[in-house]
């Protein structure tokens, strides 16, 4: 059996205890990793891989970081999913006795870190708690070390919604029981998120005050959190706010989906912020605003009082121009009040963050003079109640220098007078200094010698300087000799070793006392911690108000009125993020009207004529509203929306295994099932990833389902034009299209809806405009217009064939085949592929040549196929039945 040193001994029995992390060892001025740890750190972290004799035969694998340089080490493995146990030496090695004690004082996961670069300012940093309620229900916690905040929610959706609040909230750390982390293992490493056990609970007396807001069947979950937060980080949590909970209904909900397509924090593509709403709207000049607006942007409104609160403030500051650049210039000297109270509860502030709080905490009675004196009601409120905690910047300014080292270890950082032991220490420290400054004074004169020097090292101390050149001009039994260098000699006087002794003590006594002077200020500010903490909200929220006003002047938004119906009235609406990217176009403004009577639109118009932008344009304002900022419109009216759903573009869930169509009817069964007569809902090209028949039928019937069992605000865009005859059946829709024209061949988008429906498809000009090879564009020209007339001849041949009350239109007779088993369509066709033996002893017989053309077509893989390739394949076909006529 191999018998390790007593301290590889230690070293393995502490990591048992933490298997599932790297365990950074305290050795000296390095963390030292051993083992597997070591192996595998130094391929992640890129550093050479060393041995070490620990009694065994083999040396054991090692590698390490440098104490004061393992930030950065530590933010690396951890932004990969990896935890580190930070293990440091408990006593004095000089004292001890044996091995030097160690102990795990900290554990950093992902979801826990909270200093570095990959810690946002304007982002919050969760890790968050999940447990199933039922069947399809969890109960749903999570907080953010670094600012203090706690908040909840029930989840509706199963598994799948689950996922999606974690990846709206970008969460990287999710704490689970062991059953459910069998459950997501798989899809919660597919999307890099950490799955950490946690199996007890934080014992009710202790966590109490933190749930008291909670519903019981959220409590054990937040429980489970805290236990966790607390297991790993062994300190004071003294900053976690009691958790919160809103019911859902108090917003308006939009599901990830949603706020994905609508790209309100996340672009679609690249999920950055550029070109989202978010972009447009962040112009706080905190790191407490950009957090805020994205709580905001999360979770707009739902309730109309409260949103003409928020909308009375941005009124004001609008009004109030030179009162909002004043008070953001004074914004811009505030920092991050809720980040560096959470450091105060945890331990880690240093000198210049307590400087930082008191330059913030200065501003304060401006800002409040400014609110207070802005003759603006709603503004002297806010300012009224701003609590400046002038006894922490009281505490501060006393207490802290002006410029504070980052450390508390080297001094500088407590300002003279405010403790009279330590300026006692200082002054014999200083008053020492004096002595030496003019011993070498003394010296000179009593030697005669100019260069004689007294100077200061850390080993010798102070001595007194003479070059070698000089040192026949002194009488040395003055002087003891101390160290001698290439060209001088320097010597030590009992007179400077004694006042060595004064400094030098001193010197340490200060430093000490300093850092207990400090430690005891921190300890106080900490009592005022929730006071902060309202402060930094109420600093965040005006952050946030003011960024509203300054977008909605910049882009001359308009302030919506709302009313207690369904009818929603945009006039010269814009799409805010399109028209900031659109350079030298300009954005062409439209109205939406949906009333009471007529709230369901279908609109139709040529690809990339602007269809899917207006409808995205609609919701966003509906956002925006109820966020409570103003709008890019010239009026808007608008109804209290509960839920905003979106069926909008191909966004595929490829990484999930799901193809584009059955992603869209997830998307819309979600829609059509959760949706109230108050949502609003925006379905964009449904059925366009099926074959037209399946595509066209499931469209009208949603649409008439929408309209008799929902009644939900809805804009529906699709390019089946024979849709728009749904109208007249439909009492509630109403044909709106966007126009183009074409100029010299080539089609002109105008970006304008107009009432009706449109008159054709403009696809093949949009592969025209796409720089499609002329050869493809004047193929698809003849095989357009030879589609089209066989598609009348269907159309009479059907109409007269048939009473059906079937409005679809026809387009070519090979597509029948496709749809064999949906769609009643003109039932010529339809009978004769739904029941082949049937068809075969009713119909003229087929020719063989007409059957293997429609095997073939049965055969093709659609969604296999490319648009071109399809165009092939259709002119082969055709090639056969010329040929055999
Ligand atoms: P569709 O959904 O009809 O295919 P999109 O809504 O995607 O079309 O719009 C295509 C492009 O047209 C947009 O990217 C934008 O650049 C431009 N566009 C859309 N609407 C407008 C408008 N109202 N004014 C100016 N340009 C517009």
């Amino acid at each position: 059996m191999t018998t390790y040193t007593p301290m590889m001994q230690q070293f393995l029995s502490i990591k048992a205890e933490y298997e599932d992390a790297f365990l950074f060892y305290r050795l000296g001025d390095f963390y030292e990793l051993f083992f597997d740890d070591a192996i595998k750190a130094s391929q992640i972290l890129e550093i050479t891989l060393t041995g070490r004799d620990a009694g065994a035969e083999e040396r054991v694998p090692m590698c390490g970081v440098p104490h004061h340089s393992a930030q950065g080490y530590i933010e690396t493995l951890v932004s990969k999913g990896y935890k580190v146990a930070i293990c440091e030496q408990t006593e004095d090695p000089k004292q001890a006795k044996g091995v030097v004690k160690r102990e795990v004082i900290q554990l950093i996961t992902p979801g826990t870190l909270t200093e570095g670069k990959t810690i946002d300012g304007k982002s919050n940093h969760y890790i968050a708690s999940a447990e199933l309620l039922s069947e399809n229900s969890f109960a749903f916690v999570y907080l953010d070390i670094s600012t203090g905040e706690a908040n909840s929610s029930i989840i509706e959706g199963g598994i799948k919604a689950l996922l999606q609040q974690l990846q709206t909230y970008n969460i990287r750390e999710l704490v689970v029981t062991e059953q459910l982390q069998i459950l997501l293992a798989e899809q919660a490493n597919q999307l890099g998120i950490v799955l950490s056990i946690e199996k007890e609970e934080m014992d009710d007396i202790q966590a109490r005050p933190y749930v008291t807001n909670l519903p019981d069947a959220l409590k054990g979950v937040a429980k489970c959190l805290l236990q966790y937060v607390e297991r790993t980080q062994m300190r004071s949590l003294s900053h976690l706010q009691p958790f919160t909970y809103t019911e859902s209904k108090q917003y308006l909900r939009i599901d990830s989906n949603s706020k994905r397509n609508l790209e309100l924090l996340q672009s679609i593509r690249g999920g950055d912020q550029k070109g989202t709403l978010l972009w447009l709207l962040d112009e706080t000049v905190t790191a407490m605003g950009g957090r805020k607006l994205k709580q905001w942007l999360h979770q707009p409104l739902a309730s109309e009082d409260a949103i003409n609160q928020r909308l009375n403030i941005v009124t004001d500051l609008l009004d109030e121009f030179f009162v909002r650049n004043e008070l953001r210039d004074l914004l811009k000297s505030v920092y991050d009040l809720e980040r560096l109270a959470g450091r105060v509860a945890f331990g880690n502030v240093g000198g210049r963050d307590l400087a930082q709080l008191r330059e913030s905490l200065r501003q304060i009675p401006f800002i409040r003079e400014q609110l207070v004196s802005s003759g603006k009601e709603t503004l002297a409120a806010l300012g009224r109640e701003l609590d400046d905690c002038s006894e922490v910047e009281q505490l501060l300014s006393r207490a802290i220098t002006d410029h504070p080292p980052i450390s508390i270890k080297e001094g500088d950082v407590i300002r003279d007078g405010y403790d009279e032991k330590l300026d006692e220490l200082r002054y014999a420290s200083r008053n020492g200094k004096d002595w030496i400054a003019s011993l070498e004074q003394k010296e000179r004169e009593l030697t005669g010698i100019k260069n004689l020097k007294i100077g200061y090292n850390r080993i010798f101390g102070y001595f007194i300087e003479i070059t070698k050149s000089q040192l026949g001009n002194v009488d040395l039994s003055r002087y003891t000799r101390k160290q001698t260098l290439a060209n001088a000699e320097r010597f030590i006087t009992e007179e400077l070793k004694e006042k060595e002794a004064i400094i030098l003590n001193a010197e340490e006594q200060s430093l000490a006392l300093e850092y207990d002077l400090f430690v005891a200020l921190r300890e106080e500010i900490k009592a005022f911690i929730p006071r902060l903490q309202g402060l930094a909200s109420a600093i965040s929220e005006l952050d946030v108000y003011i960024s509203f006003a300054v977008v909605s002047e910049k882009y001359r938004f308009v302030r919506p009125t709302f009313h207690a119906g369904r009818a929603l009235k945009i006039v010269n609406g814009r799409h805010p993020v399109v028209e900031k990217m659109l350079h030298k176009q300009t954005y062409v403004p439209n109205d939406c009207v949906l009333t009471e009577d007529k709230n369901m639109m279908l609109i139709t118009g040529p690809n990339m004529s602007g269809k899917s932008t207006y409808m995205r344009q609609v919701a966003l304002i509906v956002v925006l509203a109820q966020m409570g900022c103003y709008v890019p419109a010239d009026e808007a009216e608008l109804p209290i929306t509960d839920q905003i759903f979106t069926r909008i573009g191909a966004a595929d869930d490829l990484a999930a295994g799901q193809s584009t169509f059955m992603v869209e009817m997830l998307e819309s069964q979600h829609a059509i099932t959760n949706a109230t007569e108050r949502s609003l809902l925006l379905f964009d090209e449904i059925g366009r990833g099926t074959s037209t028949y399946d595509g066209m039928a499931l469209a009208q019937s949603m649409m008439e389902y929408i309209h008799d069992r929902i009644g939900a605000n809805t804009l529906f865009s699709t390019h089946y034009h024979e849709l728009t005859s749904l109208e007249s059946e439909l009492s509630r829709l109403q044909n709106v299209h966007v126009s183009a024209t074409e100029k010299d061949g080539r089609v002109v988008f105008l970006h304008k809806v107009k009432s009706g429906a449109a008159d054709k498809s403009y696809g093949v000009h949009v592969a025209q405009l796409a720089e499609m090879p002329e050869a493809i564009i004047e193929r698809a020209q003849i095989l357009l217009e030879e589609f089209e007339s066989t598609s009348r001849n269907q159309v009479t041949l059907v109409e007269d064939s048939s009473n059906s009350e079937q409005q679809l239109s026809l387009f070519e007779e090979e597509v029948v085949a496709e749809s064999k088993s949906t769609v009643v369509v003109g039932e010529v066709e339809a009978s004769a592929v739904e029941n082949e033996s049937e068809s075969e002893s009713e119909s003229p017989a087929l020719s063989e040549v007409e059957l293997n053309v429609l095997q073939q077509l049965e055969k093709l893989n659609i969604m296999g196929t490319s648009p071109i390739q399809a165009m092939n394949i259709l002119y082969e076909l055709q090639q056969m039945l010329l040929s055999k006529k």
